[in-house]
C-alpha cells in the first residue's frame, strides 16, 4: 500500500510536470505568434432584435498556429493575460478591427453607422497609455468615438474604482461607448455599477442558453434587463442560438443580440460576402 502510494506521487508529479512544459512551449509560442503576426481578427454581427438590422461587430481574436492550426482564445488569452503579452494582442486587435471597420465604411458606404466593439484585459485597462493610444487610432483610422465600444468585465471596474471611472470619464470624453461583458457570472457590482459611466449590459450566454431548459434563468435575465434599464443602459444578448429565446429576449425588452442563430464570428472576406455585398 506505502509503494502504491508512492507511485501515485511520481504519477502525479510527471503530470505536474508535463503541464508545466506544455505552458512553457506554449508561452514560447505566444511570444514568437506576437513577433510573427500569426494572428487574426474574427467579427461577430450584433443584430438589433427588432427589425433585425446589422448594428455591428464584435472583434474577436483568432490564433493560427503554425502547426496547431487554429488554437481558440480560451486556451491562450488566461496564459496571455498571466504573462502580460495580452497588452501587445490587444493593442493589435483594436488597430486591427478599427482599420477594418474604416475600411468596410469607404467600401459599404450605404451600410452605415456600423459599429465596432472590442474585448479589453484588464492589464490593458492598467496600463498607462491607454488614452493616447485611443486617440491615435482614432486620428489614424478617421473613425469617429462613437464607433467604437470597449467591452470589459465587472471584475475590471471594481478593481480600482475611483482609478476606473477617471479613465471611463476619459473615454467617454471621446465618445466610446463602454459595454460590462459577461454580465452576472463574475463579481457583483450591483450596489455602484451607476457610478460608472457605462452604456450597454452584456448578458451572459451561460444564461440565455438556459433559459429554455429552466425558468430560473429566464427570470435570471429577465431581471438583469430590468436592472440595465433602470441604470438607462441598453441590453446585448450574447449567445442567441434558437428563435425561441431571440423572441423571448426581444419581449423581455433587450434590444440587441448576437449569436450563432445570426452568424458565427467570421474572417473579414466571409462577412463582406454574407453580410455587406447586398
Ligand atoms: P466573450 O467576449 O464573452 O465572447 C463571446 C464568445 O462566445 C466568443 O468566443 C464567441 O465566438 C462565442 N459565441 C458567439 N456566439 C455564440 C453562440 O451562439 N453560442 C455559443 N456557444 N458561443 C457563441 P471566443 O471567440 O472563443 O472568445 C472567447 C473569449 O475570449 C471571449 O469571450 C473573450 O473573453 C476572450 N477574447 C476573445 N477575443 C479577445 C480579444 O481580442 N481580447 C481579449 N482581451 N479577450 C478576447
Ligand atoms: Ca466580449
Ligand atoms: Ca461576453
Ligand atoms: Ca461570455
Amino acid at each position: 500500500a506505502k509503494n502504491q502510494g508512492k507511485a501515485r506521487y511520481e504519477i502525479f508529479d510527471r503530470e505536474m510536470h508535463a503541464v508545466a512544459i506544455k505552458r512553457l512551449h506554449l508561452e514560447n509560442d505566444l511570444r514568437r505568434a506576437i513577433e510573427q503576426q500569426q494572428f487574426l481578427v474574427y467579427y461577430q454581427p450584433i443584430i438589433n432584435l427588432s427589425n433585425h438590422r446589422l448594428i455591428g461587430f464584435e472583434a474577436l481574436v483568432r490564433w493560427q498556429h503554425p502547426t496547431r492550426g487554429f488554437i481558440s482564445p480560451i486556451e491562450f488569452i488566461p496564459l496571455a493575460e498571466e504573462t502580460g503579452l495580452i497588452i501587445m494582442i490587444d493593442s493589435w486587435v483594436l488597430f486591427t478591427a478599427c482599420q477594418q471597420l474604416a475600411t468596410w465604411k469607404i467600401k459599404f458606404p450605404h451600410y452605415l453607422p456600423l459599429k465596432m466593439s472590442i474585448n479589453l484585459s484588464a492589464q490593458d485597462f492598467r496600463k498607462i497609455n491607454l488614452i493616447e493610444e485611443i486617440d491615435h487610432i482614432l486620428m489614424e483610422t478617421g473613425l469617429e468615438g462613437q464607433e467604437l465600444t470597449l467591452e470589459i468585465t465587472e471584475s475590471m471596474l471594481i478593481e480600482n474604482i475611483n482609478k476606473t471611472i477617471d479613465l471611463l470619464t476619459e473615454i467617454k470624453l471621446r465618445n466610446l461607448e463602454i459595454s460590462i461583458d459577461d454580465f452576472g457570472t463574475g463579481y457583483s457590482s450591483l450596489n455602484y455599477l451607476h457610478r460608472f459611466p457605462v452604456d450597454y449590459l452584456k448578458i451572459d450566454s451561460s444564461f440565455v442558453s438556459q433559459m429554455q431548459e429552466e425558468n430560473r434563468n429566464y427570470q435570471v435575465v429577465s431581471t438583469i434587463i430590468d436592472l440595465g434599464h433602470h441604470l438607462g443602459l441598453a441590453i446585448v444578448a450574447e449567445g442567441i442560438e434558437t428563435g425561441q429565446q431571440m423572441r423571448w429576449l426581444r419581449e423581455l425588452g433587450c434590444k440587441f443580440g448576437q449569436g450563432y442563430l445570426f452568424a458565427q464570428p467570421l474572417s473579414a472576406q466571409e462577412i463582406e460576402i454574407k453580410f455587406l455585398h447586398k
